[in-house]
């Protein structure tokens, strides 16, 4: 789907893998943010008060940071262990978060660079879903 919600030149430098894996998650979607390492490093949802009290999300924080610290250079995590990055995943598995809380994607470069504050919904992303 062409959204007209700009044209990041991040895509242009994904590795391999990153596209094979991209495709492979996110095929017959029509997500707009790609799920790419770069992206993840840079998404703010590990610092969001929506997660800071889930134990589910904490706890996959911390064990996804471990996996991805051990992964080769460019290789993801399975999205289901990775707390974050909503934009491009979609709705949060674990089900103790706190949507009533502010969402801080606005904080965020992929945000920026992918344009979403020109979508609607434009935040929350856990909550509503991937970014489209
Ligand atoms: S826009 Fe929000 S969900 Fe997407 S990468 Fe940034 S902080 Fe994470
Ligand atoms: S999508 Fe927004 S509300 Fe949800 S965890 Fe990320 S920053 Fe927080």
């Amino acid at each position: 789907m062409d959204t007209g919600k700009g044209n990041p030149t991040e895509k242009k430098s994904f590795t391999g893998v990153e596209n094979r894996f991209t495709e492979e998650k996110v095929r017959g979607t029509d997500s707009l943010v790609s799920y790419t390492r770069s992206n993840i490093e840079k998404c703010m949802c590990s610092q969001c008060p929506v997660q800071a009290d889930s134990e589910c999300a904490q706890n996959k924080l911390q064990s996804s940071g471990e996996v991805m610290k051990n992964l080769p250079e460019g290789e993801v995590p399975n999205p289901k262990d990775v707390p974050g990055i909503y934009c491009s995943t979609g709705k949060a598995i674990c089900q103790d978060l706190n949507f009533d809380r502010e969402c801080i994607c606005g904080t965020c470069e992929v945000w920026k660079e992918y344009g979403l504050e020109e979508l609607d919904p434009n935040n929350h992303f856990c909550q509503h879903g991937r970014a489209t």
